[in-house]
């Protein structure tokens, strides 16, 4: 089902019908659809000035301001594929990922030009400037080329989306047909989001949530309200100042807002704010329960992935039901629970989620495509569906662990152990255990001035949780090492030392 309306399409529709709202906000001011219009057409001159034709890839590492908008839709009305990098890479990373991708320029922000060497005859063009920079900026190639006429565009540019590698190297995914709307139609059957909505999207846009919101904008004909860095004070005065109506966040940002002092948060006056759309990793069910306290009935939380788009949405009243739901498949979603031969298992039970939909991401740039059982395929994720249909997350499937001979599901640990009043954030793994073959390790980031100690948190999981699900090592952490969608990384946590087990 192909709908036949692109990215650049739905900025040049904007142009003609409201010139004059703003297309992007950001921390340099706004820039309206007719304008965001001209200087990408101007720019997708420029760039095939510089080599970049239809079927090109273009690499794209900014962070969230108008120069990334800018530069996919430049690409995309030439017909080039934009190739979205996260801005967390190191140096060594970004580097493999411009070679492997085979990409013709790279537009970066100043930030980052000083650790990427792009390969042998690709030119690197800044986007953001801090200071001044040696290279051609993106606007220089915009002042300089006076054409205003559209590119012929034998083919729409598409997205490749990096996955962020908690489970590995960054795999690069295809994402299906800018074109299609599906993605869009099927989110507004669950959520009342409207045309002309203001758009705050805190979610990195090299993300596949991220690049949600900036898509549905465009559909919507949203104002997208950008900032370079995620900031909660910044956030809520930026939530006044352009009297957001929605907001696309993953869920430690809504943590940071929380933590605000409420004497401050209540100092912004956020009433026109309808729908909080968060995904990207789990929401804890104390943090919807708190957030939706705080700021009303507005939570969404999306279940899904860069391989299978959404799966499941959660209204705020599924969550006021039950916080710790992922809600029910919206349209045109079938969702399945099968266990490891591929059978259905019975409600209630817990096995690996499957999804079909037609968003289904169209295969990894390394060839690989998705394993799929039926037109049904896995997310990696395991969970359950309740009596009423709605789904439960239980963890990815490489986060079980298997101890004493128990199968062991780090999250339901986790949860608990969050939900501790002393509890700001909390991750709990399977490290290698002599005697059991794994057990749990517990990384526990107190709120400040809380205290509490290893043996009274031992002592809480104790009284509800099964023997093997309870943590054996408690270790205090002033922070958790995170990624870019709030995923915590492993690698980064400390080694557990003998003295912290039981
Ligand atoms: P990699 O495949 O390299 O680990 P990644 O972690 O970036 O990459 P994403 O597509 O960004 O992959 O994340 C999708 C995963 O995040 C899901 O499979 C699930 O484990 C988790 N996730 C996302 N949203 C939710 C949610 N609302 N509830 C529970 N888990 C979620």
């Amino acid at each position: 089902r192909r709908w036949g309306i692109a990215i650049p399409l739905g900025y040049a529709v904007g142009a003609i019908r409201h010139p004059d709202r703003p297309a992007v906000i950001d921390e340099r001011g706004a820039l309206s659809f007719a304008e965001v219009d001209q200087r990408t057409t101007r720019l997708a001159n420029a760039l095939r000035e510089h080599g970049v034709e239809s079927g090109s890839r273009v690499a794209i590492l900014c962070r969230n301001h108008h120069g990334f908008v800018e530069a996919v839709l430049a690409a995309s009305k030439l017909g080039a594929d934009s190739v979205l990098v996260n801005t967390g890479m190191s140096g060594e990373q970004v580097s493999a990922v411009l070679a492997e991708q085979g990409v013709r320029l790279v537009i970066a922000d100043s930030e980052f030009t000083g650790h990427v060497s792009p390969p042998e005859g690709v030119e690197l063009v800044v986007s953001w400037t801090e200071g001044t920079t040696s290279h051609t900026t993106v606007e220089q190639l915009i002042g300089r080329s006076g054409t205003d006429a559209l590119p012929k565009r034998p083919r729409h540019g598409r997205m490749i989306v990096l996955t962020s590698g908690t489970t590995g190297t960054p795999k690069g995914a295809r994402r299906p047909d800018p074109a299609s709307l599906s993605p869009a139609t099927t989110i507004m059957s669950r959520v009342p989001l409207r045309s002309g909505e203001r758009m705050m999207v805190c979610a990195p846009l090299f993300h596949t949530w991220g690049l949600a919101g900036f898509q549905l904008g465009t559909v919507l004909g949203a104002t997208l309200v950008l900032h370079r860095r995620f900031d909660p004070q910044q956030t809520m005065a930026a939530l006044q100042r352009h009297r957001c109506t929605s907001m696309f966040a993953v869920p430690v940002m809504l943590q940071r807002l929380l933590e605000l002092p409420p004497e401050q948060r209540r100092s912004y006056d956020h009433r026109g704010l309808r729908i909080v759309a968060c995904s990207g990793s789990a929401l804890p069910g104390e943090l919807a329960k708190d957030f939706q306290r705080v700021f009303g009935s507005v939570l969404y939380n999306f279940y899904g992935s860069t391989e299978a788009s959404w799966v499941s949405i959660a209204t705020p009243g599924d969550l006021r039901a039950n916080p710790d739901t992922a809600g029910r498949p919206p349209r045109g979603t079938t969702l399945s629970i099968l266990d490891d031969t591929g059978a259905s298992v019975r409600r209630g039970e817990t096995g690996n989620i499957h999804v079909r939909n037609d968003m289904l991401f169209e295969g990894y740039t390394n060839g690989r495509s998705s394993e799929q059982h039926d037109g049904l395929m896995p997310t990696g994720d395991l969970g359950y569906l309740d009596e009423s249909g709605s789904l439960f997350v239980v963890g990815r499937a490489d986060d079980m662990i298997v101890s004493g001979g128990e199968n062991v599901y780090p999250k339901e640990t986790e949860d608990l152990i969050s939900g501790f009043p002393e509890v700001s954030e909390a991750v709990v793994t399977g490290v290698e255990d002599p005697k059991y073959g794994q057990r749990l390790a517990a990384f526990v980031v107190l709120h400040e001035g809380a205290t509490l100690d290893a043996d009274t948190v031992r002592e809480r999981t104790r009284e509800r949780l099964s023997n093997f699900a309870r943590p054996r090592d408690v270790v205090f952490l002033d922070a958790l090492p995170r990624n870019a969608t709030g995923k915590v990384v492993p690698g980064g946590l400390p080694a557990v030392t003998p003295e912290q087990s039981r």
